[in-house]
């Protein structure tokens, strides 16, 4: 029998059936990752077989190769991570321009994060009815560099649930990751996308700040229209990546683009003659705000690396 993992107890796997049952399994077999190593073998989104035995017991006996997957740390002393989710269509950052402000240094490396993990990304531009002059302008700048970048914007009002149905749209039949900052109004939209839905939010925060059971539950909360979001404790943005120095360029697409045409191969595009980013964030093709994300991700990459010599 197939079906698709739609929560993780830690021990236990709750397996939507194709005829749509829910089945709570265990795992038989050994299916970790060679290239990571993982604290738990099957994830929510995996697709899988499973077994039913005598007693009635039934089995995860198989998964199916993985379009893509999302990791955290299991802590931050081990080395072993942990799968969120597997096989995500979408991510969907919710942004709000102000009430609270989401930077566009947390929008970028969610986007960077995102193209690392090769899961692609909707901007959802929420509580649009609270933006008035400079705001609104901020907000149009922002959708329109976003936009010309490649990342598809929407805007939202969660209150008056304006863009509501084309989000529905978007979501439909998916399996999408929803995140964004404390406050931008991420409960408010899964309530009215799930009615009646039993959200632990408020607790989570402290949930994960004692940093208890983060590690081994995830959810996918199914959608009425079809599709899942992906509900996880205490995760704003992607958890962890490993970028290499000279790979994370690559994870900007538009300051990417330019790379190929600086003189020297392993250019960070900081100092270096010849630099065609350098040039074009000149030329204004490149825009500030996403050039001083690169220089962060860089910066914070650096540190570290000098935290582990010393
Ligand atoms: P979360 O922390 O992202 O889950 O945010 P909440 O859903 O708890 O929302 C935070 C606050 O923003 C609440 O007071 C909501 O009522 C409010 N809110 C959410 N969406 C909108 C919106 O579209 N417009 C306005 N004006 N307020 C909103
Ligand atoms: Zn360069």
């Amino acid at each position: 029998m197939k079906g698709l993992v739609i929560k993780n107890t830690g021990s236990w796997y709750t397996v939507r059936t194709d005829d749509g049952r829910d089945v709570e399994s265990k795992v038989k077999g050994n299916f970790r990752l060679k290239e990571i190593r993982s604290t738990n073998p099957v994830s929510v989104g995996d697709r899988v077989d499973i077994d039913i035995n005598n007693e009635g017991t039934a089995f995860i006996t198989k998964i199916e190769d993985r379009k893509n997957y999302i990791i955290r740390r299991a802590s931050n002393l081990s080395k072993q991570s942990h799968i969120i989710a597997a096989n995500l269509d979408q991510a969907m950052l919710i942004v709000t321009v102000n009430y609270p402000i989401t930077t566009t240094v947390f929008i970028d490396r969610f986007l960077a994060t995102a193209e690392a993990y090769s899961v692609p990304v909707k901007l959802v531009f929420n509580k649009i009815d609270r933006y008035k002059g400079e705001d609104k302008e901020y907000l149009d700048a922002l959708i329109n560099l976003y936009t010309t970048i490649g990342y598809p914007c929407s805007t939202l009002c969660a209150k008056t649930e304006e863009g509501l149905d084309a989000l529905k749209a978007e979501l439909k039949d998916k399996i999408t990751l929803l995140s964004g900052h404390s406050g931008v109004g991420k409960s408010t939209i899964i309530n009215k996308l799930v009615p009646g839905v039993n959200l632990r939010t408020g607790d989570i925060s402290e949930y994960h700040n004692k940093g208890m059971h983060t590690t081994t539950f995830s959810e996918m909360i199914p959608l009425p229209e079809g599709g899942y979001l992906i509900d996880t404790p205490g995760i704003k943005g992607f958890g962890t990546i490993e970028m290499e120095t000279a790979e994370i360029s690559h994870y900007f697409p538009e300051i990417f683009k330019f790379s190929e045409d600086c003189r020297f191969n392993n250019c960070s595009h900081r100092h270096e003659p010849g630099c065609a980013v350098l040039q074009a964030l000149e030329d204004h093709y490149i825009s500030e705000s996403r050039y001083k994300s690169y220089l962060s991700i860089l910066e914070d990459k650096e540190e570290s690396k000098y935290r582990e010599e010393y």
